[in-house]
């Protein structure tokens, strides 16, 4: 479903190039859930920026639902990227003049969907993940946890591929953090795959395997029950 091959990526800074992706391969299968860990400044951002096609590789593959993203000319690109990929960021990033239904709209828009089918996709969206009831509301006037929901419903509301989300919890409490998670293994079992990055292990193991990156290369990439059990472990030598 997903197969990245040698990705690499360097940021020019002034006169100096810094390599941050030194060569990432990764391989997901449809339905998966795969969380990604690893220290701050180790590229998961920047990884996930490429996956999600806001950005380009400088070199490597990349391989989505069978299309050939590298060889996209940037009008493709932005094609596949409103049609294939669903993106949660940490900040939700929604528009804050618009209601959530506005925001969720505004995906199908660009897709060229007629308004009748964008207002009743929008609204299946929201009651999808418990919105019903705040369907004319505005950003300000919703929670974090909402804000996210109404963020996931907009990433899902043009049936992507695949949802990737870069630490959709890190600026929620730890309640609606966990509310969240419960969204997103829910959509696990209706099917979707998911790549999600996060610093917590709580809430990594609602995945089923973790990859770890560390200095732009991943150095760990284990099913969630080994890692649980690394840790705990290491817990018990430790204490
Ligand atoms: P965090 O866990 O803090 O979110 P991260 O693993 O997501 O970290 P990235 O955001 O991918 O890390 O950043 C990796 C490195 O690339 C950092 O050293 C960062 O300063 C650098 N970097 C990221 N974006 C840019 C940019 N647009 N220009 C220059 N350097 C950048
Ligand atoms: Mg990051």
């Amino acid at each position: 479903m997903l197969h990245v091959e040698g990705l690499t990526k360097s940021y020019k800074t002034g006169d100096s190039t810094l390599p941050i992706l030194k060569g990432v391969s990764l391989l997901v299968e449809q339905g998966e859930f795969v969380a990604i860990m690893g220290p701050s400044g180790s590229g998961k951002s920047t990884f996930m920026n490429m996956l999600g096609c806001l950005d380009r590789p400088d070199s490597g593959t990349y391989t989505l639902d069978g299309i050939e993203i590298s060889s996209l000319k940037d009008k493709q690109l932005a094609h596949v990227r409103n049609q294939k990929i669903g993106f949660v960021f940490q900040s939700f990033n929604l528009l804050a003049r618009s209601t959530s239904l506005h925001n969720v709209e505004l995906p199908m828009m660009y897709a060229g969907l007629s308004r009748t089918e964008r207002r009743s996709r929008a609204v299946e969206a929201l009651k999808r993940v418990g919105l019903a009831e705040r369907m004319h509301h505005k950003p300000t006037q919703l929670s974090g946890g909402q804000k996210q929901r109404v963020a996931i419903a907009r990433a899902l509301v043009n049936r992507p591929a695949i949802l990737l989300a870069d630490e959709p919890t890190g600026n929620l409490d730890s309640r609606s953090g966990t509310e969240i998670m419960a969204m997103f293994q829910e959509l696990h079992g209706q099917g979707v795959t998911i790549i999600l990055v996060t610093h917590e292990l709580d809430i990594a193991q609602h995945a089923q395997r973790i990859v770890t990156f560390k200095d732009g290369v991943i150095i760990r990439d284990e099913p969630v029950e080994d890692r649980l059990f690394a840790t705990s472990s290491a817990e018990v030598i430790v204490t």
